[in-house]
């Protein structure tokens, strides 16, 4: 496979451009260009240049508001609400950031519900602006259907990933940011391009049975991570960032019939603390990172992400030709 070396500021103008000549509003723009070129910068690459073509294609199907200007309201002294649009998720989020910290510094606590949006990115990319402010986090969106519950035997829930952040003293935070089921499906997707097997426990074919062929799995169900706990996260996504927020379930989108492949419909809740209002910091908690990386093999999550973000701000990232002009072709419409 050939590759190109882009810079990053390189990546964040390309995205820019081809959403932009797609019709998207600029400042919509700028914020899905910001979140793909930081998943590049961080060597995260399934939410980078390779959602491009699904942003496009939603907004060339009329599914997503080109003009979305999401709104913030203060619906509660700690709730924040924000009304995205219908347009992309990380406007609507960086619309409300601002909002929630202040809320959260007030009042000790405080959640923001993102609704009428689309998300397609990675939540760490959301939760780290909290972060950088001082804050404690959590930020939950319903993914793709296509998870059975424990014990069952067809899709319930979404994929439905979590994230949480840490901020830490003179360190990079602790973040971890992952989906509640087994493997995210598009690792399936190439497994099954690959013509390689998934291995145990990551899926049922149709009938419910376990299965390791990829192809089998991707028309059966994926399975939670961890058995029955994961299920039960995975659930309380499923709740919390649907109908707690007036959003859709997973499988109320799947019945929507959507095929364009870009970002489903949906929305993100956010619950912040302060740290401060418990008058004691995040100090302390330094002992227990450092009894933990005391520990030979041990890493914390988010460590390789910084590593290939270091690398990526002087070296650039590599992108694959093909998707360079898989990309590139996008603009021709313009
Ligand atoms: P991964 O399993 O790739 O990673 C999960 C987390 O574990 C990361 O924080 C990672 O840090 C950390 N980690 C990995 N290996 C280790 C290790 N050996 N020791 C300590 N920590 C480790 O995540 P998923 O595949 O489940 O999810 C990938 C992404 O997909 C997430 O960003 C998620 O938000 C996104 N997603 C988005 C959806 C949406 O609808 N918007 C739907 C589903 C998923 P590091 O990154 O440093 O390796």
């Amino acid at each position: 496979m050939s590759f190109s070396v882009l810079s990053l500021p390189e990546i964040e103008a390309l995205v820019l451009a081809v959403l932009v000549e797609n019709g998207l509003d600029p400042a919509q723009a700028r914020a899905v260009a910001d979140t793909v070129t930081r998943a590049e910068a961080d060597g995260c690459r399934s939410h980078g240049l390779y959602r491009v073509p699904g942003y496009v294609a939603a907004l060339r199907s009329g599914r997503v508001n080109p003009a979305a200007r999401p709104s913030v309201r203060q619906v509660a002294p700690a709730l924040i609400s924000v009304d995205g649009d219908g347009g992309f998720a990380p406007e609507a989020v960086r619309c409300g950031t601002q909002a929630l910290t202040d809320a959260t510094r007030r009042n000790g606590i405080a959640a923001m519900a993102v609704g009428r949006c689309h998300h397609f990115s990675a939540l760490w990319a959301d939760v780290e602006p909290f972060v950088a402010a001082g804050l404690v986090v959590w930020a939950y969106v319903v993914g793709q259907n296509s998870v059975a519950p424990h014990g069952g035997t067809r899709p319930l829930m979404g994929t439905n990933p979590l994230a949480f952040g840490w901020p830490r003293p003179g360190a990079e935070p602790f973040v971890f940011d992952f989906a509640t089921s087994a493997t995210a499906r598009g690792e399936v997707e190439l497994r099954a391009l690959a013509g390689q097997d998934i291995p145990a426990g990551w899926a049922l074919d149709a009938a419910g049975q376990p299965t390791t062929d990829p192809a089998a799995a991707l028309g059966g169900a994926l399975l939670p991570f961890g058995g029955h706990k994961g299920s039960a996260l995975s659930l309380m996504v499923e709740l919390i960032a649907g109908p707690l927020i007036g959003e859709l379930s997973s499988q109320a989108v799947a019945g929507l019939g959507i095929t364009d492949g870009g970002p489903p419909p949906g929305g993100e809740l956010f619950i912040a603390l302060d740290p401060a209002a418990f008058g004691t910091g995040t100090t302390q908690a330094e002992d227990i990172f450092a009894a933990a990386l005391s520990q030979p093999g041990v890493r914390l999550p988010s460590e390789r992400r910084y590593r290939a973000r270091a690398r990526s701000r002087t070296a650039g990232v590599e992108v694959a030709t093909t998707m360079l002009r898989q990309i590139g072709a996008l603009r021709a419409r313009a």
